[in-house]
This record gives C-alpha cells, structure tokens and sequence, in this order.
C-alpha cells in the first residue's frame, strides 16, 4: 500500500468544512480591513528565499525542499558514475555533464509566503496600481521533524501591508490595524483564551550594537550551552532566544535585552503601537524575547499563542520587515505581515467548533423506488437543488430499506419517496428521519415544504 509521505497528510471530511469555516471567516474579516487575495506559485526560485528569508536561517540552510530544475540529475549523474565507456576505461564524470549541471535552476517549494508576495509587489509595481494590503493561504513546506502540530506540508493564512512611505506602511498605526485585525479574528472564530507577545527588535543600528553586547555576554558562558547556541553565538547571537533547551534558560535570563537597544525613533514607534491597541482594547504582554527567525524583521515582532496547542503552542507569528523589498532589488518599501499557521488554528478550535456544527448535511435524500424511477428522481433533485437545497440521490435498483440507509448514514433530514404512485399522483411521500413523520407533498410545494426548520 502506498501512504501519504511522512510529515504530510489527507484533509479528510468531515473536518475540511472546519477549515472551510475558518477560510470563510478569514476571507470576511481581511475584506473588512481591505485586504485583497493574491495566489503566488508554489515553487520559486532558491534565491528568492536565500535572499528573503536568509542563507542563516534553520528554514533555509537546512528545512527547505530544493531541486535543479530540470530534476533528474541524480539519476544521470548516478548512471555517469557507474557506467564504464566503450574502451572499458573506469567511469568518469564528463565535463558537459558538469556544465550542463551549471546551467541547471535551483528551485524550491516555498517554505513561507512572504517573500513570494514581495517578490509579485515589485514584479508587478503592485506600488502603481495603489495595492498595499495582501493576503494569501495555502500550503508551506518545510522539512522539520514531525510532531503533533507540526508537519512537512502545512498551510498558512498570511497577510501583508506593503508599500512606499509616502503611503504610510511605516507608520505604527498599521502595525496596531494588523494587530486589532488579528484579535478580531480570533474572537470571531470563538478562540478565547489567546495571548499577544510583542516586542520591538529594533532596526539594523539597534542589532549591530545589540549583537556587539550579546557576543560579549555570551563569550564567557557559551561553552556550555547547546551545540545550536554555540553556532549561533558566531553567526547569529540573537537567535540563541530562539533556543528551547531548558539547561540553557537560566542563562539566557542573564543576557542584555533588545529593549534596552532600542533608538529614539524605533522607541517611540513602538510606544505608539501600544498606545493604539490599549485604546482599541487589544490585550498584549511584552516579551522581549521575541526575536522570530527570521533575518528581515525590523521593529515590531509578535506572536499570538494559545494554551490548549501544547509544546507546538505558536498560532501565528509575524511582525516588520522595512528593508526586505529592497533586499529583493525593489523599492523602499516599508511593510508588515503575519502568518497563521491554519492546521495549528483549527486545532484550537476543535473544542469549540467541530466539524459536525459547520458541515451542511444533506437536506433531503432523494430515493427512486423500482425501474425506470432514476429519470423521475434526476428531475426531482434538479429542482431542489435549484432552490438551493442539499440532495443526495440514490438509485433505482436501492430496496427502500437501502435507501433508509444510505440516507441515514448521509445524514439526510428528510427522505423522499419517487415511486411510480407517487409519479402518477404527482405528490411525492417525504419522511422526516428525526421524527419519521410521513406526509405526502404535491411537487409544486416540496421545496418550501423541506425547508422549514423544525
Ligand atoms: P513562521 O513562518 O515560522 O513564523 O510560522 C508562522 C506560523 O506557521 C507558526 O506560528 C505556526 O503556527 C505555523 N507553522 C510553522 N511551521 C509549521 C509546521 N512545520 N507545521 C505546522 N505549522 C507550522
């Protein structure tokens, strides 16, 4: 038997119409905030990554799904290495083989989507067409080692604002929009205990003399840490708050903090992000901890968590990116994102929201009864469905036992009975399964008669 690969796995229903619920209120809620849909491909090029994540980060320098485009390298260089030539020399590896390699692209499935999207805003001058307010959903692919809550391929609901100062992307009023939106959201999805952790890391003059202070803090006391904070004390010592290991906290407690870093413009930036979410009544706590993975983030950076997720607690993430257009060879352009991670927020709402209270079962399940009724029942189904109804149709070969249990297990409300009486009579019998009252109903009133409630 062939199964799905390791760290990926089937949507199946009923749950599926959870995440329908969820992309629905998604959709509904950003639309409010006038945000607009943009579909970017699944694979980019590895640079664009390498460049807009950064070659340092654990995602691209070990998690990525990269290939050379075309991808059946593997498989010739295999065959050049093993196969003999035609004078029986011992196999050697041909230089065109080795220039073909060169001309070769190196692609990979998208790990995350903002990079993607800045990509499209300055491909397509988005700038020009008054376009700074993003969002996306779709799958991500990254190769960590699975765990409850985390996967191979998993799915996230992002959203950016971007654009040129003159439009205000810098400003911290979109900072807090972004925010305010996010609780809005949660709120409407019935997720009630969340927590905000926020937290500014400054712009790149803060982390330089940050980072300068830290390497010095970290230089007696490294040696004991973790493998990963030691590398991270030479490549990037602000990673070592990203560090888990519970040996390590009490000396990360010890470290100087970003917040004392922090210049006047970046300071009072972020006062003002907190000004407006207290006014708006958005609650948060500051953790100064909060550096995210990511090499392009500037100024606010936050974390929605909830509690019932366990070890894998992070709902979504996100936070500024000022210079990462320009990273890209765009404009200035100053933005701000966020990504959910959609399997993780429908975990948090199973308890509240379960599949059977959003899925729209059937609301008639119509049987044929004896030959020659398929033609009769297709009819039937036809004008229902028209009036918006949900049928389920059996078939005419069903006994009516059958068909009572095809339609119960459909969980149809009604069943309705196409005989060749009922045809002749051109009144159709129509049972409720709940109550398994009968009535018989002329054709013309059937659909008003299937949608009253009870
Ligand atoms: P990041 O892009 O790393 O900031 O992640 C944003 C959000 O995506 C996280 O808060 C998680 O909810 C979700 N996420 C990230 N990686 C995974 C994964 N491997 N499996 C499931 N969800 C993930």
């Amino acid at each position: 038997m062939i199964k799905a690969v390791r760290g990926t796995r089937d949507l199946l229903p009923p749950e599926t119409a959870v995440w329908n619920f969820v992309e629905s209120a998604v959709r509904d809620v950003f639309r409010a905030y006038n945000f607009q849909e943009i579909r970017t491909p699944i694979f980019e090029s590895t640079e664009l990554f390498a460049r807009g994540v950064g070659e340092e980060t654990d995602i691209v320098s070990k998690e990525m799904y990269t290939w050379l485009d075309p991808p059946h390298v593997y498989e010739v260089l295999l065959r050049e290495l093993t196969s003999a030539d035609k004078e029986g020399r011992p196999p050697i590896v041909r230089p065109e083989f080795l220039e073909s390699l060169g001309s070769r692209q190196s692609l990979t499935l998208r790990p995350e989507a903002t990079a993607g999207i800045v990509r499209a805003y300055i491909e397509h001058k988005l700038w020009d067409r008054g376009l700074n307010k993003l969002y996306c959903i779709g799958p991500m692919f990254r190769r960590e080692r699975p765990q409850k809550g985390r996967y191979r391929q998993f799915y996230q609901i992002d959203a950016e604002v971007i654009g040129p100062t003159s439009a205000g992307s810098d400003s911290p009023a979109r900072d807090a929009e972004l925010l305010e939106m996010l609780a809005t959201l949660l709120d409407r999805l019935g997720i009630a205990d969340w927590n905000l952790e926020l937290n500014s890391v400054g712009c790149p003059n803060d982390r330089a003399a940050f980072n300068d202070a830290l390497r010095k803090a970290l230089e007696p006391v490294v040696g004991k840490m973790c493998a990963d904070c030691q590398r991270r004390a030479v490549t990037n010592p602000l990673r070592v708050f990203d560090c888990k290991v519970p040996e390590d906290q009490p000396i990360i407690q010890t470290l100087p903090r970003i917040s004392q870093f922090l210049d006047e413009g970046c300071r009072k930036h972020f006062e003002a992000v907190q000004e407006i979410l207290k006014a708006v009544g958005v609650p948060f706590v500051l953790n100064d901890r909060l550096v995210r993975g990511l090499d392009y983030y500037t100024r606010t950076a936050f974390e929605f968590t909830h509690g019932a997720l366990g070890a894998q607690n992070a709902i979504l993430g996100g936070g500024r990116y000022d210079g990462l257009s320009e990273a890209l060879g765009g404009p200035a352009a100053p933005g701000i994102g966020f990504a959910i991670g959609e399997d993780r927020l429908v975990m948090s709402l199973q308890e509240s929201t379960t599949a059977d209270s959003v899925v729209r079962k059937p609301d008639v399940y119509v049987a044929p009864l004896g030959a020659g009724m398929n033609v009769e029942a297709a009819r039937l189904a036809r004008e229902l469905r028209r009036h918006d109804l949900v049928v389920d149709l059996g078939d005419e070969t069903f006994r009516l036992k059958k068909s009572f249990e095809m339609a119960t297990k459909a969980g149809a409300k009604y069943i309705l009975i196409v005989g060749e009486n009922e045809v002749k009579a051109d009144a159709f019998a129509l049972k409720n399964l709940a109550t398994g009252e009968q009535v018989s109903i002329p054709r013309a009133e059937l659909a008003r008669r299937i949608k009253i409630q009870e």
